[in-house]
């Protein structure tokens, strides 16, 4: 792990790259106030007119946290890059815990680039991937699981995705960790006097009182990860299929599902010619839909590609719909792809129920026994809400959540959760079978280390490296 190094100030460009309004170059590091000052001309010192040279600079003086309009300037040449507004923010009340100096100017690559060179040649070196959120989590600004936050709030595609974030970042999957980690630190003091000075007049560790607090983490724990299945979901998006064979509906139910996301909805070209998969969200849980539409081809190899590629989509989505129409018998076409989704995470969609029915869902039932099934018409326009509300609730396990739930959503979280509850449930047998408190110990110690790990109390420095790996530059 790379330890915050305090001589060393660091640059890069923090905004998005392209053309926008503004951008802001970044500067964290005990030198960030000097080497702004050198790049920084305050308004007023104008250039001097007659040999047009920069006038000889006195160093600025900034006043903390007070936004100073002027322009970047080469100290070399005096060669003016952009007009720029320069903020300096002292420590250690700042993002990175150390002094943060930020200059936003206009969002060309080109001055970026440029501004950001002119810090470079002043003495700073480029920031590394996440390294001012790297910084606040070393300096003890955030803890691991809070900086971990930050890339998630910066990559939400929902407003629920948003929610989850902000609320880790703002610390309320560390307070609950913090709680049972304090819970299992007495447990564990009880555990090692009762081992070291077993003759002392001492609070005994009975196997009742052992039980007692080992449950009490694990019941905890079990409430952390009742959600985990949809805070995932929410973190990442789920990957949706609409698969049947051709004039079912497919296209409908995308149009549908488009509608009312139009204006973020983005086209990502699919892997085959004839696959799309665009982004909405559904009632804020971020879906990646891929329609298997486009086959209406008559011809029998055509055919045969779709269902093909229908099959495909049952390996490779998280949830596939397929989509039957109830109006006319079932086709072969119908049972190859009702056979492959068989123990699969499938939806039946049974459209057209507007029409004379010929198809029920009883018929869908007897020849696939593990899926949903909503009988809809998709010429209606709310006729995506039933599967909507089916999609809902096997996403959030039909469980209805409070408010103050907290919404485990990170894999490395999610597992170190279940690591801690495993070796829990290890000691809670052992206890029951009053086994030597020596070697429960061990157990209670390896859970409690588990649940460090989330808040980085206890994190190796490589995990630490790899969390932060994930940023972008600037962040
Ligand atoms: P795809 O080939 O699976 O993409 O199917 P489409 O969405 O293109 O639909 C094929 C035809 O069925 C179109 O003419 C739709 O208007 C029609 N259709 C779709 N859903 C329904 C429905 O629920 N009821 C009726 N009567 N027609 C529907």
């Amino acid at each position: 792990m790379t330890l915050p190094n305090t001589d060393r100030t660091i640059a890069a460009i923090s905004t998005a790259y392209g053309e926008s309004g503004i951008g802001i170059v970044r500067m964290s590091g005990p030198e960030a106030k000097e080497i702004a000052a050198r790049v920084f001309v305050p308004y007023g010192r104008a250039k001097d007119p007659q040999n047009q040279k920069q006038a000889p600079r006195k160093a600025f003086q900034f006043k903390d946290r007070h936004m100073h309009y002027g322009h970047v300037a080469d100290p070399k040449t005096g060669e003016t890059v952009d007009e720029v507004l320069c903020v300096f923010m002292k420590a250690p009340h700042t993002y990175t815990g150390e002094d943060l100096v930020e200059i936003q100017c206009h969002g060309s690559m080109v001055s970026l680039r440029r501004i950001l060179e002119l810090c470079l040649e002043n003495g700073a070196q480029p920031a590394q991937r996440g390294e001012f959120t790297k910084l606040a989590f070393l300096n003890g600004r955030i803890d691991l699981a809070q900086a971990e936050a930050v890339i998630d709030v910066i990559r939400a595609r929902t407003g629920k995705s948003l929610e989850t974030a902000v609320s880790q970042m703002q610390g309320k999957l560390s307070e609950k960790v913090r709680a049972v980690r304090k819970d299992l630190l007495d447990l564990l003091v009880l555990l090692t006097v009762n081992m070291d000075y077993p003759d002392e007049d001492i609070e005994e560790a009975t196997y009742a009182k052992i039980l007692a607090a080992v449950r009490g983490a694990e019941v905890a724990i079990e409430k952390l990860l009742a959600n985990a299945d949809e805070g995932k979901v929410i973190r990442e998006g789920l990957s949706v299929a609409i698969v049947g064979k051709p004039n079912v509906g497919k296209s409908s139910l995308m149009n549908l599902f488009l509608g009312e996301h139009r204006s973020i909805v983005t086209d990502i070209p699919g892997t085959t010619r004839d696959t799309i998969e665009e982004q909405i969200s559904l009632r804020g849980i971020p879906l990646r839909l891929t329609d298997t539409a486009g086959i209406h081809e008559s011809e029998d190899v055509v055919e045969a590609l779709g269902i093909d590629r229908s099959r495909d989509a049952f390996n490779k989505a998280d949830l596939v719909l397929l989509l039957l129409d109830s109006s006319r018998p079932l086709s072969e076409d119908d049972l190859t792809l009702m056979e492959a989704a068989e123990g699969r995470p499938c939806i039946a969609v049974l459209n057209k129920t507007d029409l004379p029915p010929c198809v029920t869902e009883s018929d869908v039932r007897s020849r696939l026994k593990t899926a949903q099934i909503v009988s809809t018409s998709l010429l209606d326009d709310e006729g995506a809400e039933p599967l909507k509300d089916a999609m809902e609730a096997l996403i959030t396990g039909g469980k209805v959540r409070r408010e103050e739930d907290i919404l485990v959503s990170n894999s490395r979280h999610i597992q170190l959760l279940k690591n801690a509850l495993a070796e829990l449930k290890e000691a809670e047998a052992m206890t029951q079978r009053n086994e030597a408190i020596d070697f429960l110990e061990v157990n209670v110690n390896a859970a409690f280390s588990y649940l460090g790990e989330i808040t980085g109390d206890t994190a190796s420095g490589e995990i630490i490296d790899a969390v932060f790996e994930r940023f972008c530059l600037g962040k």
